[in-house]
């Protein structure tokens, strides 16, 4: 929303207070008629899709200005990083949208396999699997381009750009539909369910409390994750692999690199650290990947030509509101995805969650219709159920930093030592080049195959101490899914 238009909205804020009064109870509607999304990202689009098979019509708003194709925009400027989808994601996007793995290939996404790539964690290379697993690897923006395209498909759906949702009409009794600003004008649209997907800064339990709700308790885990990226020019000579996953142990080594092929012939070249300032000139970012214990990423940004500068980004804390503890809610209305819980970005969860999350949505309208407020506490108690493992592992292993604070989830030491042995018997031989020249990583000081032939590796014995590994690995199925 541009400056003046935001102005024009402020000033004509007076009226709206008047809206919500001017929704009369006697509009009420049991058929599921109109669902009303506020944003147009990851999760809107997911939710619109599964409500679409539930109302009549579905109406996604979103403040920005969505762009015609699969370019970064304002609202969602994580789009500049890479981003994988775990196995669940893909799965439920494969399900909800037949072909688009083929329509995102068609358009220069990549099928990357898991053998091809290059995993350094907990000290070592991840073996080979027998298995075949692969992913599509694309930007995010390409990702949400074809979300958008597809759900705009829909008989049933429209998407409005550049209308901005400043809160909720209530008849005093149920969420009757949201209150908009749009072209500097407010007016109300009204609907039978509304669902706030407007991410981590989601303005809902402000509106909730303008209405007379209560709100809800937010746990933060701090993190303090950076991201620094950088695109690159893709040539198969810059790395002998089609991605590239690096990863130091903790508690000391807090950093991480993701090099990840993209539309366009392009490499995106996300580098992550901990408790730290994001890097925001090309020396720096080029000395950080060389430093990296593992050498892709510093092959990649020497050999290929850069296409963009650095662009950052920092969140201090993984968030998750508790509205499944809330013991009154307005019927009419939800939250979901980032909304609900923002993971630190580094484990890779936000999406799938945000897809499991809209199909539990679906079910809950499905089974306790949109009358009450049984759906909205019904839909929470199965979002919390797709969030509380995610959660778990995100926030446990972020507990393996002891600059972490915040509320631990019980067990987590214990799961963290489990998952360091587990690792560690996924580590497998590795060039032997490599280990003269990276020494860090090595507990032991000897490369990581030369542990495990020794058996330690696999079961801890013998006084080998893995590194302070944890559930919530960053590589905890990062989008190679089965
Ligand atoms: C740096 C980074 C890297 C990440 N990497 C990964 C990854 O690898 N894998 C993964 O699964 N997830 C990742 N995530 C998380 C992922 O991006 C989100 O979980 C995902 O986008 C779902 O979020 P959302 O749709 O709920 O919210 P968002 O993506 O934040 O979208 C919110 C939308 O609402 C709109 N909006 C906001 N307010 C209003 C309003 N008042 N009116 C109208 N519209 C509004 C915004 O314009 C925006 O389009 C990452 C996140 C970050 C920050």
């Amino acid at each position: 929303m541009t400056g003046s238009r935001a102005t024009t909205c402020l000033m004509a804020q007076r009226r709206t207070d008047r809206l919500s009064l001017c929704v009369a109870p006697a509009m009420t509607r049991t058929s599921n008629h109109h669902a009303v999304i506020i944003g147009a990202s990851v999760a809107g689009l997911f939710t619109a899709r599964v409500l679409a098979d539930h109302f009549t019509i579905v109406t996604v708003l979103d403040r920005d200005d969505l762009p015609e194709g699969g370019t970064a925009r304002k609202g969602a400027p994580q789009g500049r990083h890479a981003h994988a989808l775990l196995a669940a994601g893909q799965r439920t996007l494969m399900e909800l949208f037949p072909g688009i793995a083929d329509e995102l290939l068609a358009d220069g996404a990549t099928l990357i396999n898991f053998n091809e790539g290059r995993w350094y964690q907990a000290g070592g290379y991840r073996s080979k699997i027998n298995k075949k697993r692969a992913a599509i690897s694309a930007s995010r923006p390409l990702l949400e381009h074809h979300l958008r395209r597809r759900v705009a498909a829909l008989p049933n759906v429209q998407i409005r750009s550049s209308v901005a949702v400043d809160g909720l009409l209530y008849d005093g009794r149920r969420v009757r539909g949201v209150q908009v600003c749009e072209d500097g004008t407010l007016s109300g649209i009204t609907g039978d369910l509304v669902v706030d997907c407007s991410g981590r800064s989601s303005r809902a339990s402000a509106w909730m409390e303008q209405i007379g709700y209560p709100t809800p308790k937010v746990d933060h885990v701090k993190c303090e994750q950076v991201y620094s990226t950088r695109i690159f020019r893709r040539s198969p000579s810059d790395m002998d692999a089609t991605f590239a996953i690096t990863i130091e142990s903790p508690a000391d080594g807090k950093r991480a690199a993701f090099v990840v092929p993209i539309e366009g012939d392009r490499w995106i070249v996300t580098l992550g650290d901990r408790f730290t300032a994001p890097i925001t000139d090309e020396a720096t970012f080029q000395a950080f990947a060389l430093g990296l214990p593992a050498p892709e990423a510093g092959h990649v940004v020497t050999r290929a030509e850069a296409l963009t500068p650095v662009m950052n980004h920092r969140m201090t804390s993984s968030q998750r509101r508790r509205y499944e503890k809330l013991r009154r809610v307005p019927a009419g209305f939800v939250t979901l995805g980032d909304a609900i819980c923002s993971f630190n970005p580094i484990y890779g969860q936000g999406m799938s969650s945000s897809a499991l999350q809209a199909v539990a949505l679906g079910r809950a309208v499905a089974r306790h219709g949109i009358a009450d407020t049984e759906l909205p506490k019904g839909f929470y108690r199965q979002a919390a159920k797709v969030i509380d493992s995610p959660w778990k592992i995100a926030v446990g292993a972020d507990f393996a930093y002891p600059e972490t604070t915040g509320p631990k989830p019980i067990g987590t030491n214990l799961v963290n030592r489990y998952m360091a042995r587990v690792l560690m018997a996924a580590l497998g031989p590795v060039p032997a080049l490599l280990y003269r020249r990276r020494p860090q990583g090595r507990p032991s000081g000897r490369a990581p195959d030369e542990r495990r032939a020794g058996g330690a590796a696999r079961t801890g014995r013998r006084g080998v101490t893995p590194p302070r590994f944890h559930a919530g690995s960053p590589t905890s199925g990062v989008d190679i899914s089965a």
